[in-house]
Formats: C-alpha cells, sequence, structure tokens
C-alpha cells in the first residue's frame, strides 16, 4: 500500500541544507501496524509528513497505492488527504471550540460538501458509533479543554477514522499520555486495526508499544538500521 524507495529529505534552513532522510527505503503492506522509532531527530515526523502528502522528499520516490507521489496534481493529493488517510498529531491538534462530535464530525465537511439527509443520518449513526468505539459516550458536548488527554486523545482517533481511511499516520500518539492511557489508546488502534483491516503507522518513543506492533522500523540519523516484522 505504501512503498519509499531511496528517499532524501533535505530541509532548507537560510542558506543551510538540513539533512532529515538520506536514502531511506521500505515497504508497508495492507492492514499492517507499523511502528517507527528511533530517538529525536532521527526522522520520524519526516517520514509522517512526506506519506501524508503534507511535504515532497527532495529526492526517490514515495508511493501510496502503487502511485509515485510526484506525479499527482495537488487537487489528487488534497483528495487522498480527505479521503484516504487519516492524521493524529502528538498534539491532538482538536478545534477548541467545537465539542467532541463536531470535531469528529469536522472531516467529513470537508470531503463531502453536499450531502442528502439521509446519507446525513447515516453519518450521524457513524459518528456514534465511533465515539462509543473510543469510549466517549455521554461526553458528546464536551469541549476539548472539558476532557482529560487520553479522552482528547481518543476524540482524535475517532476523528483520524470518521472517514474510513485506509491508512492512519499518528505521530507519537501517546507521548502526552501516562503509560497505561497510553497503553489503552494503543490497543484501541490495534483492535480498528484487526476489525477494519487499517493500515496504521505511527510513531513511539514508547519501548512497551514498538512490541505490540507487527512491523518495526528503526531510524538513525535519517537512514533505516532495523526493519523487522514481529512474529505473530
Ligand atoms: P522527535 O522524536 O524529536 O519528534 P523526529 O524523529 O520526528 O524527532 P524529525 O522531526 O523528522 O525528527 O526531524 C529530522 C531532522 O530534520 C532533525 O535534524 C530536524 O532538526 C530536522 N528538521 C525537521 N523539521 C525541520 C524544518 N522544518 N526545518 C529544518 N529542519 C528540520
Ligand atoms: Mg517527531
Amino acid at each position: 500500500i505504501i512503498e519509499l524507495e531511496n528517499v532524501k529529505k533535505n530541509y532548507q534552513l537560510g542558506k543551510t541544507e538540513v539533512p532529515a532522510l538520506q536514502g531511506v527505503s521500505f515497504k508497508i503492506e495492507k492492514g499492517d501496524f507499523v511502528s517507527i522509532v528511533g530517538p529525536s531527530g532521527s526522522g520520524k515526523s519526516t517520514i509522517l509528513n512526506l506519506l501524508g502528502c503534507i511535504d515532497t522528499a527532495s529526492s526517490g520516490v514515495v508511493k501510496i497505492n502503487e502511485t509515485a507521489t510526484s506525479e499527482l496534481t495537488d487537487m489528487d493529493l488534497t483528495r487522498i488527504r480527505r479521503q484516504s488517510i487519516g492524521f493524529i498529531f502528538q498534539t491532538f491538534n482538536l478545534l477548541p471550540t467545537l465539542n467532541v462530535y463536531e470535531n469528529i464530525e469536522f472531516p467529513l465537511l470537508l470531503k463531502n460538501r453536499k450531502i442528502s439527509r439521509q446519507d446525513k443520518k447515516k453519518q450521524k449513526e457513524y459518528i456514534d458509533h465511533l465515539v462509543e468505539e473510543v469510549g466517549l459516550t455521554g461526553r458528546e458536548n464536551h469541549r476539548p479543554s472539558e476532557l482529560s488527554g487520553g479522552q482528547r486523545q481518543r476524540v482524535a482517533i475517532a476523528r483520524a477514522l470518521v472517514t474510513q481511511p485506509q491508512i492512519v499516520l499518528a505521530d507519537e500518539p501517546t507521548a502526552n499520555l501516562d503509560s497505561k492511557t497510553g497503553e489503552e489508546i494503543i490497543d484501541l488502534m490495534k483492535r480498528i486495526n484487526r476489525e477494519l483491516q487499517t493500515t496504521f503507522i505511527f510513531s513511539t518513543h514508547d519501548q512497551s508499544i514498538m512490541e505490540i506492533a507487527d512491523h518495526i522500523i528503526r531510524l538513525k540519523d535519517g537512514s533505516v538500521v532495523e526493519n523487522r516484522r514481529n512474529n505473530p
């Protein structure tokens, strides 16, 4: 579903070039539960941004569903971002003035601008189902500021899943949580991965969490130093 071939990424910082990825190659299959690990500054967020089509590689090929992203127009990329990919960021990025329900609904408003009343009803049922799935029933009307960190993260997960994307990208989804809540969040992601065959790719520093992954990609200084599958 995803393939990187000798991908390099340099950031331009004034007149200097900062090398962030120095020739990264790997392949991720549909339904994989992938953990990207490595020290701070090793290139984890950079990879997730490339996979999410929020940034472009300096050289090499990033393929999503067999298509090189460099061959796609901006409109195609926006469509992929809205329809096929869900994002979970380290800092939640929830909209503070919207309640839980509205935050989860938001990507659907971007995806389909006009929908029938009947589809609207189906959407509502699906959002209610997701709210239940992530254990937030009864909190629909809370604003993010009225939730705990773990609850906010669960809103972010539900929001990432609402468009039923093929791929969910999560940049350190457990970084702001205590280890028990972090494990609950990962268990939740794992359950959705099994039930819906959604491909999850997440970065983490947490050893216990990376062991739950069935595919681990380890980076160091912008290179892959380990790429292994855990036996089921
Ligand atoms: P962390 O675990 O701290 O989040 P990371 O593995 O996600 O680290 P990246 O954010 O991918 O690391 O950064 C990789 C390298 O690229 C680092 O050396 C960083 O300083 C550099 N870098 C990242 N973003 C930029 C930017 N916008 N401009 C310049 N350099 C950047
Ligand atoms: Mg990062």
